[in-house]
């Protein structure tokens, strides 16, 4: 089971601890497979962006979807938003992210590449003895301009998280729903940030995708909800799969919380490259209703009409990032084994997250079995997430399959027109069963329960 831990754990030397060379691998099936691209690969690619291919854009929308689904929709108390990314610079300035969204900074004097300052170790580059110098503060926001003119009046940010946009229709959501303390808005969708250094594949991005629920409450209630949701949002990764033993709830020491946060928690994963957080999970007070109630000069209380008190609500905000679920996914459900003298890549995604679910397979290109097969499929598209593939033998299509997680295959061979049957292959156990044609739906079914 997952566990909690009190302190920091040191991450493991590279190479060492789960999985050496892990994340190559991976990064390799997903280029091969088309989970993710490097962006504008044919032009050299660019730092800190990936792009998602078909079977990647599948696994994220199921990941959204899990996370909507039990975040907003099997709930009463939460609603959806979905905000601008580029909203009114004053919205930054007041959230206090113009001035302290900042990572510190050091530039070698020698090649003259630039790293954080809390990621170096001592006050020379390793790798050609230059000098640092001095930490600076640097803005991790990307700014850009809003109509034709370009200067410090038109200038405006790519948000750096989804949160401001939620804070900021605080009152037309009040206004507009039947919503009153507790009560969350969420919203998913892409946020940006000029990290100084990217990495780790799609771990961290400059250009990525927040799944994030701000959570109101009376203020004598926060911390409650903080024990809550840390224990719910814990329980979600449980739900799509991920093994308990590589997840654990850390707190934040006191030196690392924002100085307005009454208490965080790091959902985190333990990743080839050492555990690391999948999610926040914080209680942040009053701190961004009032910011912006102060700098917008709009009132943005609540008022009990039970309790007849008037009060700005507090926050619980649980965090979450759509690239890193992703790729704790794929770590998680990586396994090689070797079967029969030779070694066998799968990927044992859990049923509901798998970007194919079953496979059709005719076991050659002849017909009829191209025709049938191409019928089963289309019969068994509106129950479950189906791929149709005639391309090559059937062993390397098996071998593909595994790889990319599809739980189950349907293959019609020459017996089909006969006896009006196919085989379902399973990918965990590799076993292989014989349906006739008119239960494959339900047997399908009940296996991906
Ligand atoms: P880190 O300490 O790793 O930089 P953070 O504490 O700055 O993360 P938050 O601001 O709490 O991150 O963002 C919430 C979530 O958004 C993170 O848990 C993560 O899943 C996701 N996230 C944040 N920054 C990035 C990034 N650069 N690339 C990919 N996902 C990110």
């Amino acid at each position: 089971m997952a566990q909690e831990v009190s302190e920091k754990s040191p991450p493991p030397p590279a190479g060492e601890g789960r999985g050496g060379g892990l994340m190559d691998k991976l990064v390799s099936l997903a280029k091969r497979r088309g989970f993710f691209f490097q962006s504008s690969e044919i032009y050299g690619g660019i730092q800190g962006i990936y792009d998602f291919g078909p079977l990647g854009v599948a696994l994220r929308n199921n990941i959204k979807r899990a996370w909507w689904r039990s975040m907003v929709e099997l709930r009463d108390d939460v609603v959806g938003l979905d905000a601008g990314i580029i909203m009114n610079p004053k919205a930054w300035v007041a959230s206090g992210h113009v001035q302290n969204f900042t990572d510190p900074l050091v530039e070698c004097k020698k090649c003259h590449r630039r790293f954080r300052a809390d990621q170096v170790s001592g006050p020379r580059h390793e790798e050609d003895g230059g000098e640092f110098t001095e930490s600076q503060q640097f803005n991790l926001m990307f700014k850009t301009f809003i109509g034709p003119m370009e200067n410090s009046s038109t200038q405006a940010y790519l948000r750096p998280e989804t949160a401001q946009g939620i804070f900021v229709n605080f009152s037309n959501v009040l206004n507009s729903s039947r919503m009153r303390p507790p009560f969350g808005i969420a919203q998913i969708g892409k946020a940006f940030r000029n990290e100084i250094t990217p990495g780790n594949s799609i771990f961290r991005l400059r250009e990525f995708e927040q799944m994030e629920l701000e959570y109101f409450v009376p203020p004598a209630d926060e911390m409650k909800w903080l024990e809550y949701w840390k224990e719910q949002r814990l329980a979600w990764y449980l739900t799509l799969g991920i093994r308990g033993e590589h997840l654990r709830l850390r707190p934040h020491d006191k030196d690392e919380l924002a100085h307005y946060a009454r208490g965080a928690f790091d959902v985190e994963y333990q990743f080839p490259f050492g555990w690391s957080e999948l999610e926040g999970v914080a209680a942040r007070g009053d701190y961004d209703l009032t910011a912006h109630q102060k700098a917008s000069g709009k009132d943005l209380s609540y008022f009990d009409d039970i309790t007849r008190v008037r009060y700005v609500p507090h926050v619980v905000e649980p965090s979450a990032g759509v690239d890193r679920t992703m790729l704790t996914l794929m770590i998680d459900a990586y396994h090689e084994e070797e079967v029969r003298g030779e070694q066998r890549v799968v990927l044992r995604f859990s049923h509901g997250m798998a970007p194919i679910q079953v496979a059709i397979l005719p076991l050659s290109r002849k017909q009829p079995l191209t025709e049938m097969a191409q019928k089963v499929e289309h019969e068994l598209r509106p129950y479950f997430r189906t791929e149709y593939d005639d391309t090559q033998g059937i062993g390397k299509r098996y071998r593909r399959q595994d790889e990319i997680g599809t739980p189950f295959a349907v293959t019609i061979d020459f017996e089909t027109e006969k006896d009006q049957a196919a085989t379902i292959r399973s990918r965990d156990e590799m076993s292989q069963v014989r349906v006739p044609l008119a239960q494959l739906r339900t047997e399908l079914q009940d296996r991906l329960a």
